[in-house]
């Protein structure tokens, strides 16, 4: 059975506002826009200006009408993707899994890593703990056995919750839900299910699987599924690039193992080198070949953990090149680098004398403009005594 966690920042916007700005406490706060603000909409409030009926998506006008002292702030969105970063990189301290929904909201798979907690509600707490420790800010945490129940958790005790819903607890907790708490019901659906009387998710339990398919088609089995409590989509960690890499081709295709070895060595240092630019750590190296003939192959390998570090790229790459090289003269070599996440643990798993070596490699590379330092594995061989 998996576990999922939902993760939603308390009015997060708002909250921030509030916590940079301490007059602002206790206070109905909007953002959107100011006051006078014609075509501004509320993108969050505060709880204090919930109370007057302002919510998000509401015109800033109407929100004037209802929360008259409120104070309005068109907002910050460069300091917001800021926090929301830094928040991101407690995520990937939990777990690398992070599925990322939106500036102040994410699901993670915890999958595997129950046993590391005393419970649920102690994996919940410590995310909890080490957001409001980095961010000083609240979030909501929901934890449940896949996505649909995480996120309804996670908003059933806002703000500032913890709520987890065990597998063989779905079924009772769920029942009440008005039907347009599940994921896919608009306003449509629901006046649809309201003419048959169907309100809640218990009502809707009652209808069959047949029905549900000829009234809404796909969506309807869907339905059917979520009022019981199944939902198999998967978290899916994105990330701004799917993959990096760098690939060169040869002049005069090359046989020397110990030449093509010397190139990789460059491949793997320029990828590492972007890699660790863009902040990223990749899950999976891929190394493509093309040989003589143009006849290409691609050959990758998967981690357990990522990694960004030159040395280890060189290595999986090296040992894909050796596997994979044949006898054949190769015309084209390069090395691919996907399932890339903003962050890793690197220095958990690593040598730190190493760690440290790259980051003053990258900084004169970074200042000259060009490679400073090389590793030996990437120097020519001209020496037949060094040759392999
Ligand atoms: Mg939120």
């Amino acid at each position: 059975m998996a576990t999922i966690m939902h993760v939603d920042m308390d009015s997060f916007f708002a909250a921030v506002e509030q916590r940079d700005n301490p007059e602002l406490r206790g206070k109905p706060v909007i953002v959107g826009g100011s006051r006078d603000s014609k075509r501004g909409v509320v993108s969050t409030c505060s709880y204090e200006a919930r109370k007057y009926g302002v919510h998000s998506a509401m015109p800033i006008a109407q929100a004037v009408k209802l929360c008259p002292h409120g104070i309005f702030i068109p907002g910050n969105h460069k300091k917001y993707a800021a926090v929301s970063r830094q928040i991101r990189s407690v995520f990937y301290q939990f777990s690398p899994l992070v599925e990322v929904v939106s500036i102040d909201e994410a699901f993670l798979d915890m999958t595997g890593c129950e046993h590391l907690y005393q419970s649920l509600e102690d994996l919940g707490r410590a995310v909890k703990r080490k957001i409001f420790e980095t961010v000083s800010l609240t979030a909501s945490v929901g934890i449940g056995p896949n996505k649909f129940i995480a996120k309804l958790a996670s908003d059933y005790r806002k703000p500032d919750g913890l709520v987890v819903i065990k597998p063989e607890a779905v079924w009772d907790w769920l029942a009440p839900f008005p039907v347009k708490k599940v994921w896919g019901i608009g306003k449509k659906t629901a006046e649809v299910l309201a003419s048959w009387q169907v309100l809640t998710i218990a009502d809707l339990r009652q209808c069959s699987q047949e029905s549900l398919i000829r009234q809404f088609g796909k969506q309807g089995l869907t339905l059917y599924l979520l009022a019981r409590g199944i939902d198999h989509r998967q978290v899916e960690p994105g990330s701004e690039a799917k993959s990096l890499g760098r690939e060169t081709t040869f002049v005069t295709d090359i046989t020397a193992v110990s030449k093509l070895r010397q190139v990789l060595a460059d491949l793997a240092a320029e990828v590492g080198y972007r890699l660790r630019r863009e902040g990223c750590w990749a899950r999976t190296v891929t190394l493509k070949l093309r040989y003589d003939d143009f006849t290409t192959i691609t050959r990758s390998t998967s981690l357990p953990e990522p990694i960004n570090n030159d040395d280890d790229i060189f290595d999986i790459a090296h040992q894909l090149l050796v596997d994979n090289l044949g006898q054949r003269p190769v015309r084209l070599l390069g090395i691919y680098v996907s399932q890339l996440t903003p962050f890793g643990q690197a220095s958990l798993f690593s040598d730190p004398r190493r760690e440290k070596l790259t980051r003053l490699m990258d900084e004169l590379k970074a200042r000259h403009g060009r490679p400073v330092l090389y590793k030996g594995r990437q120097l020519p061989l001209d020496d037949p005594d060094l040759s392999e």
